[in-house]
């Protein structure tokens, strides 16, 4: 790493910290296809304990437990419905439908944000005509919706609802930990209304490497199978769940930080002409705003920030996100801010 660049491209950037490799240097292994990793297991049983379930089972990515998740909950001809700018449908390859046999039908939010009303009609008659209507997906926070929480009473609706029309409710929660940060209702409150939930390690919570998908025993056995199927077997996975078990004891409650920074990120994209918050409410620890064209594309943006040793990413044409995270302190996040003000005034 450059020594003073300030990553603000994603949450994902993070890298372990000297405790953290201490942990994984020492984690016990064992073979996790053949048998069980203690430390896996460790990651597991702690996983299912804070989510509130039964059992967890460790992957390698988020996109892998979402994925596998669909494939317990829908077979080949089967239809879920979810948010139309979720991650599963718009940054997974429509895995749904490569690797399941499955469609999506999506529902538009605003700013990733929907309600049960919306999901009234939607449940397919059953008709040898039609695909069969499965399941529900709900992301909180809200990836595409700069982080936005998902509100509690609204998740309860949306999943009383699934339940009662005798669908199945799976939460892509990759940051649910930032939704518990700065909520404060804990993990296993928001995921007691979902048959399956998955959570990301390698997000804010800084670990290097996977994800596990929480739920009943019997199906989280059930995905055991398919992770093999699908590549995601890990022998000595000891090594990276290691990382992910030290994140989860030590690294939740400093997302109160993170949150913190991206409202002072906020505070001067709100000060600055020509730059606008998209939404202007920041719940957690993403800022997205658009770039007027007076001060060009929302490229020319972040390359003029990025030599000044700030990185963003560019989204869209004329959007930009920036993501506060355990690798920028608030100190970086001052001077981000600064650079903002200085590159927008220089610009406009
Ligand atoms: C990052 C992310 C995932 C999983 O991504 P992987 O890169 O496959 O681990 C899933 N859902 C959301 C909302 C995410 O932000």
């Amino acid at each position: 790493m450059v020594p003073n660049m300030i990553d603000l491209r994603s949450d994902t950037v993070t890298r372990p910290s000297p405790a953290m490799r201490a942990a994984i240097a020492e984690a016990p292994v064992g073979d996790d296809v053949i048998d069980k990793d203690p430390t896996v297991e460790r990651l597991q049983d702690l996983s299912a304990e804070i989510l509130g379930k039964e059992a967890a089972l460790y992957m390698p990515s988020g996109s892998m437990t979402n994925q596998i998740a669909v494939r317990l909950h829908c077979k080949p001809g089967d239809e879920f419905i979810c948010e139309s700018g979720c991650h599963i449908y718009n940054y997974e390859q429509a895995a749904f439908a490569q690797l399941s046999g499955v469609v999506a039908r999506t529902v538009p939010g605003k700013g990733g944000i929907w309600k049960k009303d919306q999901l009234v009609g939607l449940v397919r008659p059953v008709n040898e005509h039609q695909v069969r209507t499965r399941m529900v997906t709900i992301e909180n926070t809200h990836n595409r919706g700069a982080g936005r929480i998902q509100p509690y009473e609204t998740v309860v609706d949306l999943c009383a609802w699934a339940h009662h029309n005798g669908l199945a409710t799976h939460l892509d929660g990759a940051r649910l930990f930032n939704a518990v940060a700065a909520t404060g209702i804990n993990a296993a409150d928001w995921s007691q209304h979902f048959d399956t939930i998955s959570i990301c390690f390698s997000k804010g919570l800084g670990a290097p490497v996977g994800s596990v998908l929480a739920g009943p025993y019997e199906m989280i056995q059930e995905a055991r199978r398919h992770r093999k199927l699908f590549g995601g077997g890990m022998r000595q996975a000891g090594m990276i769940a290691a990382g992910a078990l030290y994140a989860l004891l030590n690294n939740r409650e400093r997302l109160r930080e993170d949150h913190d920074n991206a409202q002072v990120l906020a505070s001067a994209v709100r000060r600055c002409e020509g730059l606008r918050l998209q939404p202007d409410q920041v719940d957690t620890n993403m800022v997205i705003f658009t770039v007027n064209a007076d001060l060009g594309n929302a490229q020319q943006f972040v390359d003029e920030m990025a030599s000044h040793d700030v990185h963003m990413l560019a989204i869209s044409p004329t959007a930009i996100r920036a993501v506060t995270h355990l690798d920028v302190s608030a100190d970086q996040v001052q001077q981000a801010a600064k650079t903002f003000m200085s590159v927008a005034h220089r610009l406009g």
